[in-house]
């Protein structure tokens, strides 16, 4: 059968149920399959919408013979954003499946391929991207220069005994500072500790025990919570500054963060390369 004549099945069936296929016999004479807003092009994937969401997507599973039902925005309701709808249903086919490393992994590449796609037809628009708060910002662990996996590694099994579970990201803002954050992943909605690090040390001249040291220091916010001392946030307690210290190159670290930490982030800002 061709698209063609598919396009013109009329889109309920004779017990009343809309068709399985979701085509829509409207005047298309032009013989353009526009693609329907209520489900995915394969027909599988039904799409319900939420005015009230704006930046999350969300979906159910098993509820049109096993295939999940995606819950999006109003506005993606728009013709212009029939391909990212594709993605939302590849996603969610993989969403409501077991979670193994491999579909994880899945997962997570269409969520944020999704996210992109959407960002595209805002820029396409001429209109502003969605502003990423409160989003999972894209986690690239492998700089220019060095690798921030080895390096969290190195000090998780040295200083910790292997037992830290966060991830670590180079800092998507230029000049930025290291920090710790926690997040939510938005497709597995369990919490993670988040390492983010300084692209001033992503650099030529930056040493592997500089980057040790300050992704020692991130890490050990983890272990030692924020103290509460009258009414202050003591975020850099008497203990935090004691098991600094038990870094075995913290004076070489100490330095070069003084020393050649600013004047990266000052060639940065001048997009110099480091
Ligand atoms: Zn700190």
């Amino acid at each position: 059968m061709n698209p063609f004549e598919k396009s013109v099945l009329p889109s309920m069936s004779p017990d009343g149920q809309m068709d399985l296929f979701g085509y829509v016999a409207a005047d298309n004479r032009s013989g353009v399959v526009i693609p329907s807003p209520d489900c995915s092009l394969n027909g599988l994937v039904h799409f319900k919408y939420s005015p009230l969401m704006k930046k999350s997507i969300r979906c159910k599973g098993g509820v049109l013979f096993g295939h999940p039902e995606v819950l999006l925005p109003a506005y993606m309701k728009a013709p212009e954003f029939a391909d990212a709808r594709e993605l939302a249903a590849e996603w969610a086919e993989h969403a409501v499946r077991r979670k193994t490393q491999k579909n994880k992994a899945i997962i997570k590449d269409l969520v944020n391929r999704f996210w992109q796609a959407v960002d595209q037809i805002f820029s396409d628009k001429g209109e502003a991207p969605l502003a990423s708060k409160g989003r999972l910002p894209p986690i690239r662990p492998q700089g220019v220069h060095h690798n921030l996996t080895d390096v969290l590694a190195a000090i998780n099994n040295t200083y910790f005994g292997g037992s830290l579970t966060c991830r670590i990201t180079w800092s998507n803002r230029v000049g930025g500072l290291s920090f710790h954050s926690v997040r939510r992943d938005p497709v597995t909605g369990e919490n993670f500790h988040l390492i983010s690090i300084s692209r001033g040390y992503d650099a030529a001249n930056c040493p592997l025990y500089a980057i040790a040291g300050v992704v020692y220091h991130e890490c050990l916010h983890i272990v030692i919570p924020v103290e509460e001392r009258q009414g202050r946030r003591v975020v850099h307690g008497r203990e935090f500054r004691q098991r600094e210290k038990r870094y075995i190159y913290y004076d070489e670290w100490i330095k070069w963060h003084k020393e050649v930490l600013p004047r990266n982030i000052r060639a940065m800002r001048h997009h110099k390369t480091l």
